[in-house]
């Protein structure tokens, strides 16, 4: 029996592992973790992420071929193949630091393979790394093991939260990279078999390491991309008329463009965009390529000011204050169907309305009151960046901020209802009984463009939606 190692029981290394679990009842795969919390939560009914459709897939293997343990040199010592699936977050101090990927925790990670292995291994990058780190991770492991054969591949995630379950059920492609010798080659074989339980072989592509490791960065910066590029326009589009759902339509209509991901909103967030960007930027000075950095800092630059821009549009709006009003934050989280909140716009959106002095109110249906207030107490690194905000201090976020447990509560005697996240929910609310509670003028500001404005209207409501003329 194949046994499988994934270091690494977070957003990626959990769901990952349930599934190839899943879908190959005769390997073994146990996920491990230094964190004893999230192993215990991932042991327990109240698995440590929300992901649709994980709960049942992890109940159907847990404890069959699926196991999640914090005896971490013990499962790795007996596997075949070693996933690593630690986090590689942007470098906060000395050489490269608000650009760089902190790979302290892969470092350490390789060290102990090499330290507890006492047979061949197969290695699998599965977090995002700088390209070349597979060289990096030979020469720990080679000149640290003792006549071991280590095999590194590439082997991104290109899974999205919120949809991951479906997305590695269905994934548009598995990527692996392997060196072009007899051995890289093998291990490459090994993986695909692993894959090719329920992936189709036209869907399983093999590249070499640093084409692999590149693709992951490249394909989270066009993503990143897509959406600044749009929210550039939606910009344009208020200040000359158009409507940006209109204009999105129009140019994903062209096939070499393609309709997905255009929607205009507040912002992109979650681990890995601006991380990844940051990370493309960085690799590319170090290049000598000074150039090509400064186009992908845009896509960052565009994404902040978006943020910005929703920030000045509520003040603004609200008679040039919202200083001790009232004001409802519905979605916390970066995206819906996650509880995910790294990075995500609301916090910047958060802390620019109260640096205006507004008391706000947030609900979202996933992100608990702790996590809010520690995202906003939280120091974000300022590597270039325009909204200088500074993390709020743990009394003000008392005295400013409130969290309620459902949208009705958040928006009764509020001057303003904010929409940060796409949650379904939001789009059935009885916003009749929501503006009676309000104070008037009652606005909607819909940094996701998910409610009827048109109706909206209708009520009483001053609606400004993302990207669209302030009357349509
Ligand atoms: P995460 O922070 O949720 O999980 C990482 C886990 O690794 C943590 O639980 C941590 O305790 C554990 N860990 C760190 N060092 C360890 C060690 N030495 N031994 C054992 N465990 C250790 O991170 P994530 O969101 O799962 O992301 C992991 C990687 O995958 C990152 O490189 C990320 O960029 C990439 N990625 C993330 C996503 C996403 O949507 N979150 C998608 C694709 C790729």
């Amino acid at each position: 029996m194949v046994k499988i190692c994934c270091i690494g029981a977070g957003y990626v290394g959990g769901p990952t592992m349930a599934v190839i679990a899943l879908k190959c009842p005769k390997i073994e795969v146990v996920v491990v973790d230094i964190s004893v919390p999230r192993i215990t939560a991932w042991n327990s009914d109240t698995l440590p992420i929300y992901e649709p459709g994980l709960d049942d897939v992890v109940k159907q293997c847990r404890g069959k071929n699926l196991f999640f343990s914090t005896d971490v040199e013990k499962h790795v010592h007996e596997a075949d193949i070693v996933f690593v699936s630690v986090n590689t977050p942007t470098k906060t101090r000395g050489l490269g630091a608000g650009k760089a990927a902190d790979l302290t925790y892969w470092e350490s990670a390789a060290r102990m393979i090499a330290d507890v292995s006492k047979s061949d291994k197969i290695v699998v990058e599965k977090s995002t790394v700088p390209v070349k780190t597979a060289e990096a991770i030979e020469k720990i492991l080679t000149h640290n093991s003792k006549g071991i054969n280590f095999q590194i591949l590439s082997n991104p995630e290109f899974l999205a939260e919120g949809t991951a379950i479906d997305d590695l059920f269905k994934p548009d492609r598995v990527l692996i990279g392997g060196r072009e010798t007899p051995g890289g080659q093998k291990a490459i074989q090994a993986l695909k078999d692993v894959y090719a339980h329920w992936v189709p072989e036209a869907n399983i592509i093999t590249t070499n390491l640093w084409s692999a490791e590149l693709s992951k960065l490249a394909a989270n910066a066009f993503l990143a991309q897509r959406i600044s590029s749009v929210n550039a326009m939606s910009a344009l589009c208020e200040a000359t008329g158009a409507n940006v759902s209109q204009v999105a339509y129009a140019v994903g209509k062209d096939s070499r463009i393609g309709p997905k991901f255009l929607n205009a909103s507040v912002g992109f967030g979650g681990s890995c965009f601006q991380k990844d960007i940051l990370n493309l930027v960085y690799i590319c000075e170090c290049n000598g390529l000074p150039e090509v950095a400064e186009y992908w800092k845009q896509v960052i630059k565009i994404n902040d000011y978006q943020k910005s821009r929703f920030v000045n549009r509520v003040v603004a709006s609200m008679f040039n204050t919202v200083s001790n009003k009232k004001v409802a934050i519905l979605g916390f989280a970066f995206k819906k169907d996650t509880g995910d909140t790294r990075e995500t716009p609301a916090i910047d959106v958060c802390k620019g309305l109260v640096g205006d002095n507004a008391k706000l109110s947030i609900y979202d249906p996933q992100v608990q009151e702790d996590q809010i207030q520690r995202d906003l107490s939280m120091k974000k690194f300022d590597w270039d960046h325009p909204l200088h905000l500074q993390p709020m201090s743990p009394t003000s976020v008392k005295q400013q901020v409130s969290v309620t447990m459902d949208a009705y509560g958040a928006t009764k005697d509020a001057h303003a209802v904010c929409i940060l996240t796409e949650w379904d929910e939001f789009k059935t609310l009885d916003f009749q009984k929501i503006y009676d509670n309000m104070q008037k003028p009652a606005f909607v500001f819909d940094g996701r463009n998910v409610v009827n404005a048109e109706k909206l209207r209708e009520i009483g409501f001053i609606v400004y939606s993302i990207g669209k003329p302030l009357d349509a």
